[in-house]
């Protein structure tokens, strides 16, 4: 399988580049250059497989071969055995239509795991193939730092420095994050937004005096790897609910559109999907995109649900760039356009091909409160903040009685348990795979947002490659 760049520049790579490039040398994302597909009778043939054995068979086509099979079966049992639920995302049941996904069954509570415990063990098998050195650059909403650094941590061939907004993450992610002692692990707090950092990782990507020194490796899910492995789950859901004979539709609390992309990628491979549900919170640049065709971003507004407390929302491009025809040049002005001005238009072609498969939501803080407390009353589910805005717009989506709606629990309650408490009373204990988190000692450092204080801290400490 090649691999191409959203913005037409870059050089196509095989699945092992791609998954080392993270972001393409044009400032683009990387992308299968087609989509697998699928045939009902093969997908019917799926059903009932062990989760890891099924992640073998969706995860197969896109590796091409950068890995041999049967090596990709142990790195999937080796990655999901991490989990502390057989079924790795087991499904529950609230009434007739709403059900619930649960991501969150891995080491460190969120739907992050499931994509990072595979990409940590596959960084780890194409650099074992040379002496390279890789050095991780990542920028963290909360989610996506504690799970990276527990699929790296303590690795001799990478280290790993991750940038969180100062203040703007939970207690139990920041802990998660700052208390892995491990030497390969650099954390640094910033000021500022996730989307600072993440414009300051972007940057660095393309600072070529950097590049050129360490080999950079991204964790983000500008990393076509770990949407990849977020494909399989929406498999999983559909064929315990009677597909593909059935169509199913799923809720998908989104921030970085990562997450909800692998769901689109899904349908291309010919899962039928009658419905992706795009839930954000009052950061609504992707509800204003999908419903007007206004892709602008205002300033971030701090909220209960930190992971999606985003206006630039990366995998969006992976999304305009297959709807609106696969043309990278015109992909790469678009985005300098946004880049320029913050606002962009989507073409009506844009337009057309979202609204086949894709609504959206904005869910305000009261209506995720509410939703927070019917989850309870009405299963007995403690959900978090996350989740309950998925819910929420799940349940005002007006889809047919007879499809069933799958919201997706992207993170484990415990991992903001303040916000749970406050909506619904109850305080929901952290499970004991994450140990005595609030007894350990923390180590971090704090720097302004300013880039090159940033890239002198990584120069300082990183491995330069060979
Ligand atoms: C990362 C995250 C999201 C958003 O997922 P995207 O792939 O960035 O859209 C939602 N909820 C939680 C708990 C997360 O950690």
């Amino acid at each position: 399988m090649e691999y191409i760049s959203t913005r037409g520049r870059a050089p196509a790579l095989d699945f092992e580049g791609a998954t080392l490039a993270g972001l393409a040398s044009d400032g683009g994302l990387y992308l299968p250059r087609e989509w697998p597909r699928f045939s009902q009778a093969d997908i019917a043939a799926m059903a009932g497989l062990p989760y890891a054995e099924l992640a073998t068979r969706i995860m197969l086509p896109f590796v091409g071969n950068s890995i041999k099979p049967d090596r990709l079966r142990e790195l999937c049992f080796a990655a999901y055995g991490r989990f502390s639920h057989a079924a790795v995302t087991p499904l529950k049941q609230f009434d007739e239509q709403q059900w619930l996904l649960e991501l969150f069954h891995g080491p460190t509570l969120a739907f992050k795991d499931v994509a990072l415990q595979m990409l940590g063990l596959l960084f780890e098998e194409f650099l074992s193939r040379s002496d390279a050195h890789l050095t991780i650059v990542g920028a963290t909403s909360g989610d996506t730092g504690s799970a990276a650094i527990d699929a790296v941590a303590g690795r001799d061939q990478i280290d790993i420095f991750m940038l969180h907004p100062k203040g703007r993450i939970s207690d139990v992610q920041r802990r998660q994050m700052t208390t892995v002692l491990a030497p390969n692990v650099h954390n640094i707090a910033i000021e500022g937004s996730f989307d600072d950092a993440q414009a300051t990782v972007k940057r660095m990507f393309n600072d070529s005096a950097m590049n050129g020194r360490y080999r950079i490796g991204a964790v983000n899910s500008i990393n076509w790897a770990r949407l990849m492995a977020q494909i399989v789950y929406y498999f999983a859901a559909s064929l315990q609910l009677g597909g593909p004979a059935r169509k199913v539709a799923f809720s998908v609390p989104t921030g970085n559109f990562g997450d909800v992309f692998a769901g689109y990628v899904a349908a291309q491979m010919g899962l039928p999907i009658e419905r992706l549900i795009v839930a954000t919170n009052v950061n609504d640049i992707l509800h204003r995109a999908l419903s007007e065709g206004d892709y602008s971003a205002g300033e971030v507004t701090p909220t209960a649900a930190p992971s999606m407390d985003i206006q630039v929302s990366s995998n969006f491009e992976r999304l305009l760039f297959d709807c609106g025809g696969r043309d990278g040049a015109a992909m790469a002005e678009q985005m300098a356009v946004f880049e320029r001005e913050k606002a962009m238009r989507l073409t009506n072609a844009q337009r057309d091909g979202a609204s086949g498969l894709f609504s959206s939501a904005r869910v305000n803080p009261d209506d995720m409160n509410s939703a927070m407390r019917w989850a309870n009353d009405s299963a007995g589910e403690v959900i978090d903040p996350h989740t309950a805005i998925g819910l929420h717009a799940a349940r005002i989506a007006e889809v047919a009685a007879d499809i069933p709606v799958v919201t997706l629990a992207t993170a484990h309650p415990a991992k903001f348990r303040d916000a749970v408490e406050r909506a619904t009373g109850i305080r929901p204990a952290l499970p004991q795979r994450v140990g005595d988190l609030f007894a350990r000692e923390e180590r971090y450092d704090e720097l302004t947002g300013d880039y090159d204080s940033i890239a002198n801290y990584v120069a300082g400490r990183a491995t330069e490659s060979s």
